[in-house]
């Protein structure tokens, strides 16, 4: 009987040895977490001084997972996390399908990703970066790196100098602030729920939150019908609005939001404002924005929960185009004989396989693995 976790082991230490260290910037002042078949993290407080090294330590051992700290330090190797003495750190996003709520998950579940899903977690990464990250925070898109986490979604690492400074307090700000805590329909309408008044609002030329629901709802309402309806607004609202549009465009410009009757207005706005903020997770033990002493996953390292790359991406701008099932694929070569029970069909490489029920087949490594590691199948034997 062949076993899995040592014939995985195996390929990421062959993957490690061709590909060029997955090193991040200033990699001597970088804290590095291993982990193995049982826990991400099994131990930290790792350093490596040169890409070499590190290169070096993947190829012997093959951890399923490795992660790095965003924050530089002093020495990196140092315990307890005060000994280290923190020279800065980026600031990280997590967007991870789990945190959203997708109709495809109703059908197959948070642990499973479906294309939908990975569109869904690209939607966010997008609105992430260029509703919040540039326009508000001013970060240019040159700072913002972002890569594919290797399972369910991506991860964007601001390395702007005086951002790099921020401490944990101000990284909650941050996050509360992408997250719109605090932005309530009676925040942005004053008058909400007040008989015989008129419902006055936020103008487009407002700043923060304020302006940013009054601009995207224009552009929504100049996007027509289906931009609308992607806000989450009902039928009857989208097909009032898109009839009235120049006068409610007028109205918002003024700060006047009630040229359309809209019924239960408090819940109305509060599920399109709920709509515009960035789903990030708030388990407090995993919100890595908020906590510089976190460790991330490294970029270019393997993801033992897929298979896949964590792969880093170039450029914002090659988002659009990337597909985590295609580009991030690690193990191109040869085929494996497994048995497999997948409820859902997945894609790779452009290709189909499954759904497959309890049936053995021949498929390329990286599917056999994948499907081994989504618990969909056992793997018989490498062809
Ligand atoms: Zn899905």
């Amino acid at each position: 009987m062949l076993n899995e976790h040592d014939f995985i082991t195996s390929l990421i230490k062959d993957y490690y040895r061709v590909v060029p260290a997955p090193a991040p910037d200033k990699i001597e002042q970088r804290e590095f977490g291993c982990g193995n078949w049982e826990t991400k993290i099994a131990f930290r407080h790792l350093s490596f001084k040169t890409p070499k090294e590190l290169k070096d330590y993947l190829a012997l051992n093959g951890p399923p997972f490795i992660s790095y700290s965003p924050a530089y330090y002093r020495f990196p190797a140092g315990r307890p996390m005060d000994a280290k003495g923190s020279l800065g750190a980026e600031i990280i996003f997590d967007i991870d399908s789990s945190d959203l709520s997708l109709p495809c998950q109703m059908t197959h579940g948070k642990s499973w990703v479906c294309p939908e899903c990975f569109d869904g977690v690209k939607a966010e990464l997008i609105k992430l970066v260029e509703d919040f990250l540039v326009p508000d925070f001013g970060f240019s898109k040159s700072e913002i790196a972002v890569n594919f986490s290797g399972n369910r979604g991506y991860h964007a690492h601001v390395r702007n100098e005086a951002a790099m400074q921020l401490g944990p307090d101000a990284r909650k700000e941050i996050t509360a602030y992408i997250s719109g805590t605090g932005v309530t329909p009676e925040y942005l309408f004053p008058t909400i729920g007040q008989r015989g008044q008129r419902l006055i609002g936020p103008r487009p030329t407002d700043k923060g939150w304020k302006g940013k629901i009054a601009r995207n709802f224009i552009k929504a309402l100049d996007g027509g019908e289906s931009a609308l309806l992607a806000l989450g607004i009902d039928k009857t609202t989208v097909a009032k609005l898109v009839k009235n549009r120049p006068m409610v465009i007028m109205g918002i410009q003024q700060g006047n939001w009630d040229m359309v009757y809209i019924k239960n207005k408090a819940d109305f706005w509060k599920y399109v404002i709920q709509n515009q903020t960035v789903a990030q997770s708030d388990r407090i033990d995993h919100n890595v924005t908020n906590d510089p002493g976190h460790l991330i996953r490294l970029p270019d390292s393997i993801n033992g929960n897929s298979g896949l790359v964590v792969r880093k991406l170039a450029s914002f701008n090659d988002l659009g185009k990337f597909d985590p099932m295609k580009d991030a694929i690690a193990f191109g070569k040869g085929e494996l004989k497994i048995k497999a029970d997948s409820k859902y069909p997945i894609v790779m490489n452009g290709k189909p396989f499954g759904p497959y029920k309890g049936v053995e087949v021949a498929v390329p490594t990286y599917a056999g693995v994948y499907l081994y590691l989504k618990g969909a199948a056992k793997i018989i034997e490498v062809l």
